[in-house]
């Protein structure tokens, strides 16, 4: 396989209810869909959700980042699904950044899967499970607004929930009220800070989070402060779980939070790693180290991210949970028209049934 042509559009597509965290908020998702078109002339689509506070890039960068690696891509040739694997792993993520990578691993995929008309699962060797359950994520608002959003939320039984939550104590103590007028305390509750505490805050704020049940903590400080997070996992040793999320990127910050014992836990993204074989690489330097997986997800993931979670949680069957896979419950619109998206229950049942066809099932920008 060659590719002869390559296109990049930024998606934008408004969302059904706002997003907010405690660094970013949004009315729309903001996806890089590139589309490589080979000489056989098969489209494959890929997806990446740059975003300036996690790995550096926007569509601009990684627009620029894809033009100049652009006629390299098109002399490499694919014969196989290594061969996508080794020019990702080897050239192309050092080269261009995470999100671009992503992006062109994806289409790849997608296109190498189309024109052997095989699915990417089979083609990958993953074997999907037969129901995959879903997190909810609650966004950062008021207390009063958390208590409107629940009203939402409480319509899926999903079997654990995230709290995104800011340096305001008493606003975070209030949102989790509100959660728990919904949700029963037997459903675990995680917070996630996205860089928002101090020292002072996490010393503040975790003994009071722990009389709530809550055990996990996401991205309490600033991404650089790796040396602060181990500092905090130690002090509170076995009594939490620091998860690294923004100071996880590529295999290098992984292997700084790993000798420097910073958290148990890795928020992976396919997005911001690389794509799904450095996302992989990831989660072995992990397991090997005894830290805990989760598979996170970009707001406003289309169905290709989706997609390639599900082909992800059939290779690395050990996460602790799995995030997205909202659709249309979130986005107004996705890239196809065929839904990917999790039910009452928040699961996906029978996913390798859906993904059977070739491709990540996009056969157009919309
Ligand atoms: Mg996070």
């Amino acid at each position: 396989m060659k590719v002869s042509e390559v296109n990049i559009h930024r998606v934008q597509i408004p969302l059904r209810h706002s997003f907010s965290q405690s660094n970013n908020s949004s009315v729309l998702s903001d996806s890089t869909i590139v589309e490589v078109i080979t000489a056989n002339r098969c489209s494959g689509f890929g997806e990446s959700c740059p975003r300036l506070y996690v790995t550096g890039e926007d569509f601009t960068t990684v627009s620029n980042a894809i033009q100049t690696i652009e006629n390299h891509l098109k002399d490499t040739v694919f014969d196989n699904v290594y061969d996508i694997r080794n020019y990702v792993m080897e050239d192309l993520l050092t080269q261009t950044g995470p999100a671009a990578s992503t992006a062109i691993e994806l289409a790849l995929l997608d296109a190498w899967s189309k024109e052997q008309q095989t699915s990417i699962n089979r083609m990958m060797g993953a074997t999907l499970p037969d129901c995959v359950f879903y997190s909810g994520v609650v966004p950062m608002r008021s207390p009063e607004a958390t208590a409107q959003v629940m009203q939402l939320i409480s319509r899926i039984q999903f079997p654990e929930l995230k709290l995104k939550v800011d340096g305001d104590l008493n606003a975070n103590l209030a949102r989790i009220m509100a959660i728990r007028d919904v949700f029963p305390q037997q459903v675990p509750l995680r917070v996630d800070v996205n860089c928002a505490w101090s020292w002072e805050d996490a010393m503040t704020q975790i003994p009071l989070l722990l009389q709530q049940g809550i055990t996990v903590f996401e991205q309490v400080f600033p991404s650089d402060q790796v040396e602060e997070m181990a500092r905090l996992q130690r002090y509170f040793d076995d009594d939490i779980c620091l998860m690294a999320d923004e100071s996880l990127t590529t295999l290098g910050s992984a292997l700084r939070l790993v000798r420097s014992g910073a958290c148990k836990r890795f928020n992976l993204k396919i997005s911001k790693h690389g794509g799904l074989f450095n996302t992989l690489e990831i989660y072995h330097l992990a397991q090997e180290n005894g830290i805990s997986c989760q598979l996170g997800a970009h707001f406003g993931e289309t169905r290709i991210l989706t997609a390639a979670g599900l082909v992800f949680t059939g290779l690395a069957r050990n996460l602790t949970a799995l995030e997205g896979g909202l659709g249309t419950l979130l986005l107004e619109y996705d890239l196809s028209e065929i839904p990917l998206q999790i039910n009452s229950s928040a699961a996906i049942s029978k996913p390798e049934e859906l993904l059977n066809s070739p491709g990540w099932g996009v056969e157009a920008v919309l």
